[in-house]
């Protein structure tokens, strides 16, 4: 009887609280005049480590994020070409965020970012010279962003590409003008270009029915051959009558890239992966190759975002 009083009480609560709630995780889109790129120019950073929301100058915030997105150790053209990226990437993100500040330091969802403790902790003795060069790569291209059709482009870079870079629509819906598949040669000198991972038939059947309840697998003729985008990356795989798509994949048995083949062999899986991250846009590791051939930095750019044009 007081399992009945309640239990509407319980609905009546669960409707009032329900919208609210969600109102709290609702993006708050926003709309905000472009970033300045002119000198002193502030903007402001989240940190979503310790929560705190700090003013900067541009230049120092991508003096940060520059130290945590690319070796600090590659050639200065790949470092320059990296900042340009990352500045363009900062306007672009920041004229329509879902937090107050124009950028936050979590790389899910703006750019990854050091602080200077953080930078004294990676690069130890190192500190002064990676300091300089980095600090170098931004102020030589200060102000200096990419445009198509006039407007900040979405410059999203990755680590390596394996071979070619992807569309954008083969990673996410839209297919961008400049996000086009480009070869990436080079890449190949990076430590980990090539990954291999191995799971038992079980284990991989078992992650694959944890999200796929009804995908039907008994043995591994269930699983098809991968069909493959342009660039060579897995846009999907048939496994027991379901279809999953290669992000899909990479992301349930957290691989390096969509980039894989399946080899089956006795009782195991192995995944053999090349490249390391989504495959869209600059590839850093493609790029420190361009740089190393004595390309500049405006090379690079141009190379991995297709037709676009240097604003200031
Ligand atoms: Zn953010």
């Amino acid at each position: 009887m007081k399992f009945l009083i309640i239990l509407p009480l319980y609905y009546i609560l669960a409707c009032l609280t329900v919208p609210f709630v969600t109102t709290l995780f609702m993006p708050r889109e926003k709309e905000r005049e472009t970033l300045s790129t002119e000198n002193n120019a502030t903007i402001s950073v989240f940190n979503h480590v310790n929560k705190t929301t700090e003013n900067m100058s541009m230049e120092d915030y991508l003096t940060g994020v520059v130290a945590a997105e690319m070796p600090a150790a590659f050639e200065l053209e790949a470092l320059k070409a990296q900042a340009v990226a990352a500045r363009t990437y900062t306007m672009y993100k920041s004229s329509s965020t879902d937090h107050e500040a124009d950028v936050c330091t979590d790389y899910n969802h703006c750019q990854a970012y050091l602080t200077d403790e953080e930078m004294h902790t990676n690069w130890g003795s190192d500190y002064d010279f990676y300091f300089a060069k980095i600090k170098d790569a931004v102020y030589s291209t200060q102000g200096e962003f990419l445009t198509y059709n006039n407007e900040p482009i979405m410059a999203v870079f990755h680590s390596m590409g394996g071979g070619y870079t992807q569309n954008s629509s083969d990673v996410w819906q839209a297919q961008l003008p400049y996000l086009v598949s480009v070869p990436s040669p080079g890449e190949e000198e990076a430590v980990n270009y090539k990954s291999s991972l191995s799971v038992t038939f079980e284990e991989f059947c078992a992650k694959v029915k944890e999200k796929y309840p009804g995908a039907k697998i008994e043995s591994f003729l269930d699983v098809s051959q991968p069909a493959l985008t342009q660039s060579g990356h897995v846009k999907s795989l048939l496994i027991g009558g379901v279809t999953i798509t290669g992000s899909e994949i990479r992301s349930m048995f957290n691989l390096r890239s969509t980039r894989f083949a399946l080899n089956f062999e006795g009782d195991n899986v192995t995944f053999n992966v090349t490249g390391y991250g989504h495959g869209v846009g600059m590839s850093q590791y493609g790029a420190n190759a361009m740089a190393k051939e004595g390309k500049t930095y405006k090379d690079i750019l141009s190379h991995y975002y297709q037709g676009v044009a240097f604003s200031e």
